[in-house]
């Protein structure tokens, strides 16, 4: 059957809580943040520790994004390779993002345990898997890439991957030591209930309507009630709700979907994942796996669960559990729900400068527990110091991307037929 599709597995199994009001009263502030993802979560966090008097407001609850709906892998790097992201960004920010990156699931961790966040989290690394002989071609010049930029990536054989994985689907693997796993709506939860208890100001149900800049002060107004602060931060990302043109950003939507089951027996679990890595593939239409702390697999997709393509999706996603591992007969999923991504024509993520004492971060193209965290810690530093060199990347003046629509669009369709082909052959 058909579950229903806005069922987040992550909010039947939260245990960090949020409750917070809404904005009711006007308000002054060193920092306004508008978004309440890892991006503007770990802003909060980083200033309200460097003393700075900060307000959060977030349209609906912490983590509504894609930060309370993602894998939950905490991956080191961006999509791109090492190599792809020098040429794009030069040597100069390459290399530091490149470095910056490698470090941030480190960052991460040390956050969630620094503030005791319970969420689930899993230092046992994640694997890429390689889908076909082509992916594994991939993955070799992918490992070397790693040993020029010192990476600890090692590559798999299909022997080790088959039994990393407890699936014989894959040719191979990379294996990255430095990532791991998190229940990522608790994640995001924890970061703000960390920056409340030193002192944040968190509203939830509290969408911004409107930005100006009067006199040099950030006016920063809901339906109701007005924040004034002299530094903003925008963390909106793929959520953006924003009808102000110039404060709105351009990219395109990629809908990712993802489908769990019930928790498994302890026999069936025996042989999948024994070591716990998060897993995903090397196809074009991408797909992932991993098991969360109740032993449920979760198997993820490109593809929106709600949209035109619904069905084609679910039934792809039914056969390909199967067809991964053949042992798990007539398994149903409890909980299916979807999620978006916002990503860049580069798939570099962007900071982008609102004229003076403003900053907006988005386009993580699919990579942003990591990278959001770092991204959200350093805007958090460089605007309350007032040091731009903290942050991870130059920040531009700012990012116009044409098409983005029928990008969407074509992402959608092109999940869809490669789903609808897929499930004639799995
Ligand atoms: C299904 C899915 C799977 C993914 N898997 C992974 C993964 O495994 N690993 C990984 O590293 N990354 C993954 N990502 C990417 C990652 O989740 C995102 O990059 C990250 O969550 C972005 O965080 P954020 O804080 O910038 O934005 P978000 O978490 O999207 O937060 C933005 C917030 O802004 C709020 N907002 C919007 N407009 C307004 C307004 N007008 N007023 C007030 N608030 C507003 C929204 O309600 C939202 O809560 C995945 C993404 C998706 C969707």
């Amino acid at each position: 059957m058909l579950a229903n599709s806005e069922n987040n597995l992550w909010e039947t199994t939260c245990n960090e809580k949020s409750n917070y009001g809404a904005l009711k009263n006007n308000e002054t502030s060193d920092l306004t943040i508008v978004g309440g993802g890892f991006t503007g979560c770990s802003a909060a966090l980083e200033a309200t520790s460097l003393g700075a008097k900060v307000t959060l407001l977030e349209a609906n609850d912490i983590g509504f994004g894609g930060s309370g709906r993602n894998v939950g892998l905490v991956n080191a790097g961006l999509w791109l390779p090492p190599k792809k992201i020098l040429e794009i960004l030069g040597k100069r920010q390459g290399q530091s993002i490149i470095s910056e990156l490698g470090k941030a699931p480190e960052l991460v961790f040390s956050i969630i345990e620094k503030n005791n966040i319970d969420c689930e989290a899993q230092k046992h690394g994640t694997l890429h898997c390689a889908h076909s002989g082509k992916g594994m071609d991939y993955l070799a010049k992918r490992k070397d890439q790693a040993d020029i930029y010192n990476e600890p990536i090692s590559l798999l054989d299909k022997n080790e991957t088959d039994q990393r994985t407890g699936s014989t689907s894959f040719y191979g693997a990379l294996f990255d030591p430095r990532a791991g796993t998190i229940q990522p709506l608790a994640y995001c939860k924890g970061l703000a209930r960390a920056a409340a208890s030193l002192g944040a100001r968190i509203y939830t149900n509290s969408k911004v309507k409107k930005i100006e800049k009067i006199n040099g002060t950030w006016h920063v107004r809901t339906e109701t009630n007005t924040i004034k602060s002299k530094l903003l931060l925008l963390a909106l990302n793929a959520y953006q709700d924003i009808e102000d043109k110039k404060i709105s950003q351009q990219f395109s939507t990629v809908y990712y979907s993802q489908f769990s089951t019930k928790p498994l027996s302890s026999n069936k679990l025996s042989s999948i994942l024994p070591q716990k890595e998060g897993c995903w593939d090397t196809a074009t239409i991408m797909s992932s796996f991993r098991i969360d702390k109740s032993g449920r697999l979760i198997i993820g997709t490109m593809g929106a669960a709600q949209g035109f393509g619904k069905k084609i999706h679910y039934s792809w996603a039914k056969k390909k559990l199967q067809s991964l591992f053949p042992f798990l007969l007539d398994v149903e999923f409890d909980h299916i729900w979807q999620g978006k991504i916002a990503m860049t024509k580069d798939h570099i993520p962007k900071i982008v400068n609102l004229r003076e004492n403003g900053l907006s971060s988005f386009g993580y193209s699919g990579r942003g527990i990591a990278p959001g965290t770092l991204f959200g810690t350093s805007m958090g530093k460089a605007l309350i110091t007032g040091n731009y060199s903290f942050l991870p990347i130059d920040p531009i003046q700012n990012y116009r991307e044409s098409l983005t629509r029928e990008k969407t669009f074509a992402f959608e369709l092109g999940a869809t037929i490669n789903h609808a082909i897929q499930s004639i052959r799995l």
